[in-house]
């Protein structure tokens, strides 16, 4: 876990963070507490934002555009929504440092490979990336330099990836306070799809069953919301536009979680249509063993929370 270290020589001289929501800002935070670079620039495409980065001096500039941005940039990350990527590294590709690394914080690595990859320049190191941290809130205030503490990082290397660039880059990441870990695309985007991607797709779907129940009121809904729908609100409040996104781009994984969730879902149904309590009870203990094993792996805590200390945790949202 990084500390405040500010004996430590800068890894990159300039770091342009495209996009400057809680990811890009977390970044910038964890990165000056760990000393890990020289000076960090921005782009973000409203004016408000820009100088809202500037103000929390998450930055010493905020672009509008992302070609300013990467100029003499020896490390770029973009932070922006996944359905963002192509027309970023299109624009940005021409422009790079040679020698640079390039990579993304994005929640589906297939299509952050489909669509930056083609427009990196010979001797520019692309490496996709995707830390498993964060919250339900977004934009420059919403980030904090402990949200990846403890957390995973997952970098995707290519096969064709520069073994020094790849190091650097997992040291990076290390260095902000996270674990690293590398997979193929596919195999990231089929474990985030039922880890992350699912959930969140069923916390969106119960809120609204929830709000369009015509015999319950929206503000009995909201008078007697029990812990487990709470939570449910807490993961429906994530930004929509990132996590349109990620269902455009990971298409093929979540309708095959989808289908296997849909398959246990009707099991269970039959379960409490036929009065079938060893099943319900026996499927149950086994989700508990599962919450005891995130617990143990250092992932959450125990403390009974009801979504209350989660934003703080870097625990929300992936
Ligand atoms: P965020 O807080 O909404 O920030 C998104 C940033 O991207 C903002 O600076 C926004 O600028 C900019 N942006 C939006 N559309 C853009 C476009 N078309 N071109 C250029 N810039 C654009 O989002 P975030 O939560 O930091 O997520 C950023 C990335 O991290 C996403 O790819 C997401 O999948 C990934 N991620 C998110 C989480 C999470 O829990 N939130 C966790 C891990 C990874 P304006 O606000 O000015 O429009």
């Amino acid at each position: 876990m990084a500390s405040g270290d500010s004996e430590t020589k800068p890894m990159f001289k300039r770091l342009a963070l495209i996009g400057i929501g809680l990811i890009g800002s977390s970044i910038s935070h964890a990165a000056r507490r760990a000393g890990l670079v020289g000076e960090i620039v921005c782009s973000a495409l409203t004016p408000e934002e820009r100088e809202r980065a500037e103000v929390l001096g998450l930055v010493t500039k905020a672009y509008a555009d992302p070609v300013e941005a990467v100029r003499g940039a020896d490390l770029v990350i973009l932070c922006t929504p996944v359905g963002a990527f192509k027309t970023v590294a299109e624009a940005i590709g021409p422009h790079l440092e040679k020698g640079a690394i390039v990579s993304d914080v994005g929640s589906v690595k297939g299509a952050a490979m489909r669509d930056i990859a083609p427009s990196m320049p010979d001797g520019v190191h692309f490496i996709a990336g995707h830390p498993i941290a964060g919250t339900e809130q977004s934009g420059p205030d919403a980030g904090f330099a402990e949200l990846f503490d403890g957390r995973w990082c997952i970098l995707t290397p290519g096969p064709d990836a520069d073994p020094a660039a790849l190091a650097k880059l997992e040291t990076f990441w290390r260095k902000l306070g996270s674990n690293v870990e590398l997979m193929t695309p596919e195999h990231h985007d089929m474990v985030l799809a039922i880890t992350s991607h699912v959930p969140h797709l069923i916390a969106y779907n119960i809120v609204n069953t929830a709000a369009h129940l015509e015999r319950v009121t929206d503000s009995e809904v909201i008078k007697f919301s029990a812990a487990g729908f709470r939570d449910f609100t807490r993961i429906a409040a994530s930004d929509p536009v990132m996590w349109r996104d990620v269902f455009l781009n990971n298409k093929e994984a979540v309708l095959e979680m989808l289908g296997r969730f849909s398959e246990d879902l009707v099991a269970l149904q039959r379960a409490i249509r036929f009065g079938d309590g060893p099943t319900l009870e026996k499927t149950f203990a086994n989700a508990r063993a599962i919450r005891r094993g995130i617990i143990q792996a250092g992932q959450d805590t125990a403390q009974p929370d009801f979504g209350r200390n989660a934003a703080r945790t870097g625990k929300g949202s992936a």
